[in-house]
C-alpha cells in the first residue's frame, strides 16, 4: 500500500466540511501546513486585537490522517472558542464536533 501525506488540497476539504458540519460555517481562519522547528503538532495564533485567525499544523504529522484531521478539528475549536483554553467545556465540544463531522474513525 502507498503511503501518501495528507495533500493541501485535502486539508482544505476537511476544514471546509467540518466548518460547514460542525460549526455551521461560521469560522473564519487562514490554514497551512508548516515546518515546524520544534515537536508539537498544531497551533493557532490570533492576531492582537482582531478576530483573525491562523492555524498551523505540523508538517511532519502530514502521514497520518488521524493526527492531521483531529489536530485540525482541536485547533477549530480554538478558533470558535478563543478563550476557554483546554478545560473541561473544551473536551465536551471536540467530541461533539468529533460526532457532528462523523470524524471517529481518525480517533
Ligand atoms: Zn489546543
Amino acid at each position: 500500500m502507498m503511503i501518501q501525506p495528507i495533500s493541501d488540497r485535502q486539508l482544505r476539504y476537511w476544514f471546509n466540511r467540518i466548518n460547514r458540519i460542525a460549526f455551521d460555517g461560521r469560522l473564519h481562519a487562514a490554514f497551512e501546513f508548516k515546518n515546524f522547528k520544534d515537536g508539537g503538532a498544531a497551533y493557532t495564533e490570533k492576531v492582537r486585537g482582531k478576530d483573525i485567525f491562523y492555524i498551523a499544523i505540523n508538517k511532519k504529522i502530514r502521514y497520518s490522517p488521524s493526527c492531521t484531521i483531529i489536530s485540525l478539528a482541536h485547533e477549530m475549536i480554538h478558533v470558535e472558542h478563543w478563550s476557554w483554553g483546554h478545560g473541561s467545556r473544551f473536551q465536551k465540544r471536540m467530541l461533539q464536533v468529533i460526532r457532528r463531522a462523523k470524524l471517529e474513525k481518525f480517533l
